[in-house]
């Protein structure tokens, strides 16, 4: 079983024009934890020492290859098919003890949006196990198939301008080889 881990990646640049026509190219940081099963990913864009970024938190539309087609840079070690993979599993996982629906109503696409009252703000029921929709928060485990590729994906040994890694004092495993 996968234990806990913290880990910051740097799969590339975010390339866009400026103000005068020239490129800019913004550094895309993302950090992954996983604590006591739950998941949770952000990122930022052209974060600076300053403490601004060009924008942060729940970044995944921003930087998606399939959204923005040639406007990734990689470093390295990465690729498209790594950050994929992480969007994917940060869209499905993120925060997985914040679900207000249960599986079959997942498979059913049922929101609480389109499946509740709007009078009494009550959701509808789970023809399966009953659960009624939104009526409290759901945790589901994370797969260990998507731990196991986070846990791949290569990391990002520097400290970031915001200085992440080093402010936690997490009890982490080898993972945190950050500065
Ligand atoms: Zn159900």
């Amino acid at each position: 079983m996968i234990k806990n881990f913290y880990k910051i990646v740097f799969p590339g640049w975010l390339v866009s024009e400026g103000q005068t026509d020239r490129l800019v190219k913004r550094r895309i940081y993302l950090e992954i934890k996983y604590e006591d099963k739950k998941l949770s990913i952000s990122g930022t864009i052209g974060e600076n020492k300053y403490g601004y970024a060009y924008t942060c938190g729940q970044i995944y539309d921003n930087i998606d290859p399939r959204k923005v087609e040639n406007t990734i840079e990689y470093t390295n070690d990465w690729n498209k098919d790594y950050l994929v993979g992480l969007i994917n599993i940060w869209h499905k996982y993120h925060l997985n003890d914040l679900n207000a629906n249960c599986e079959h109503q997942d498979y059913m696409e049922w929101t609480y949006h389109t499946q509740s009252n709007r009078k009494t703000y009550k959701g509808k029921h789970c023809p399966v196990c009953g659960y009624s929709i939104g009526s409290k928060w759901l945790h589901r485990d994370v797969p260990e198939s998507a731990l196991e590729f986070l846990r791949f994906l290569p990391s990002y040994k520097l400290g970031t301008p915001w200085h992440r890694g080093t402010q936690y004092d997490m009890n982490i495993n080898d993972e945190r080889q950050l500065i």
